[in-house]
């Protein structure tokens, strides 16, 4: 067993649990974009005390190269927890974030998202970057 073993992956389409990756398919060189990972686009996830999404965590690794770089880890933290019970919090954090980022080269975004009773997803997307 890897730990590449226990990822799940599928069509975001029909599996809600696969993060979705927006970005450009080309972006300038030392330019600023924004990235938005999000989770069940087509199929809403569930967010509750008992069925959320906890954490995700984008990579890059840029064509050629041997190793992934860590872009971002972004926790979803409330879930509707409350001293009365579950679910009668006043707050839940929804799974999705957008951040910048700025590349010098060409390669491949892997996000990874975590579901605290359906374990691990990945999607990626490939981006140009023009110099
Ligand atoms: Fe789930």
């Amino acid at each position: 067993m890897k730990i590449g073993d226990i990822y799940q992956t599928a069509d975001w389409k029909t599996e809600k649990h696969v993060p979705v990756i927006e970005a450009p398919d080309t972006v300038k060189a030392d330019e600023v974009f924004n990235v938005t990972i999000s989770l069940g686009k087509e199929i809403a996830h569930p967010n509750t005390t008992e069925h959320h999404i906890r954490q995700i965590t984008l990579y890059y690794k840029p064509e050629g190269g041997k190793f992934a770089y860590q872009a971002g880890h972004f926790e979803f933290s409330a879930h509707g927890e409350d001293a009365s019970g579950p679910n009668q919090g006043p707050i839940y954090t929804n799974h999705s974030v957008t951040c910048g980022l700025k590349l010098t080269t060409s390669g491949t975004l892997i996000a990874s998202a975590f579901c605290n009773i359906h374990g691990l997803w990945e999607s990626e997307k490939a981006i140009t970057v023009q110099s």
